[in-house]
């Protein structure tokens, strides 16, 4: 496999891609941004002039799209890739989308004669330029076996969750339990500090305690607790409390569509619809902080 189509260069796809770029991979890439073509094109990818034009003389195709309306458009229909790429082309969508709209593009790939994996990821922006992303895919294990030399140039954890749309399903089910760990730790947080404890103090018992979580040991949401997390740089560069809230509104269709309860997943979906509706959308989710506390 030498040739890969890539679509969809933003945040994540740009440094994806750059890494495929790094081990060998020659790239066709697309994305709707001239700025984001031009970086890739800068490191030595072909830059192509339309999705159709990208996949041309391509072993593998790759897309990395805000939402499942986005990998809909690009792949189904008269004039999506399905209709165009030769049978047994795999396809591989990192996009984070509803587990539905991954199973209904599984389907049509199959129908297509194409091999199709979700492929979500985690691990962040920072994961992505460094390559070390958690990949969690769902799809059939063969046609991950074929992915997985891409999936090693990208990311260093590669777990397969189950059949079509289950990456997603895992994906979703982590990223709601990741929205409430970290309301509850800000919570948690503000109540110490509102009754006179120091939030570092109170962070380091908490983390060799039973309440210790990924946020209190890696992504503390209190400013100046922890020097690398986003907290301590004005809650830049992370990931954006907007992005949070599309996956706990995913995680809350999934809930419906199973009639499954997610009574915390959806308190954690109206505190983050709050926060983004009092103008904190574009900062680093664990900005929630704010809600509990307010900050200079
Ligand atoms: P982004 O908005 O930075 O990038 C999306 C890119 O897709 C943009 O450059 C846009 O121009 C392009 N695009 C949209 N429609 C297109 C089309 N039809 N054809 C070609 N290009 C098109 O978003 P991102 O942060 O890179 O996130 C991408 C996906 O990864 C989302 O599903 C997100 O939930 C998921 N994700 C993001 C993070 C994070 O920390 N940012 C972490 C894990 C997963």
């Amino acid at each position: 496999m030498q040739t890969i189509a890539f679509i969809g260069l933003g945040n994540m796809g740009g440094p994806m891609a750059a890494n495929l770029l790094k081990h060998g991979y020659k790239l066709n890439v697309f994305d709707l941004s001239a700025d984001a073509l031009a970086k890739l094109a800068a490191a030595g990818a072909r830059s192509a002039s339309s999705a159709a034009d990208a996949v041309r003389g391509a072993d593998a195709v790759i897309s990395m799209l805000p939402a499942g309306r986005h990998v809909e458009g690009l792949y189904l229909g008269e004039s999506g890739l399905f209709a165009q790429l030769p049978a047994g082309t795999l396809v591989v969508d990192c996009s984070t989308i509803d587990a539905a709209t991954a199973r209904k593009v599984a389907a049509a790939a199959d129908a297509a004669g194409l091999k199709m994996l979700d492929a979500p990821v985690s691990g962040g922006t920072a994961g992505a330029a460094a390559g070390t992303l958690t990949f969690i895919v769902g799809g059939a294990a063969a046609e991950l076996e074929r992915a997985r030399p891409l999936l090693q140039a990208m990311g260093k954890n590669i777990f397969h969750a189950g059949a079509a749309g289950a990456g997603q399903t895992a994906k979703i089910c982590n990223n709601m339990l990741l929205g409430i760990l970290m309301a509850g730790t800000a919570e948690a947080l503000a109540l110490g500090v509102k009754n006179g404890l120091d939030p570092k103090v109170l962070s380091d018992i908490i983390s060799q305690s039973s309440g210790r979580n990924w946020a209190t040991e890696l992504y503390n949401p209190w400013p100046g607790v922890m020097e690398n997390a986003p907290a301590s740089r004005g809650y830049s560069g992370g990931f954006m409390t907007e992005l949070m809230l599309k996956d706990l509104g995913l995680a809350e269709e999934t809930a419906l569509h199973s009639h499954a309860a997610n009574p915390l997943g959806s308190l954690a979906r109206n505190l983050y619809e709050e926060h983004a509706q009092a103008g904190f959308g574009k900062l680093d989710f664990s900005s929630i902080l704010k809600h509990f506390h307010p900050l200079d």
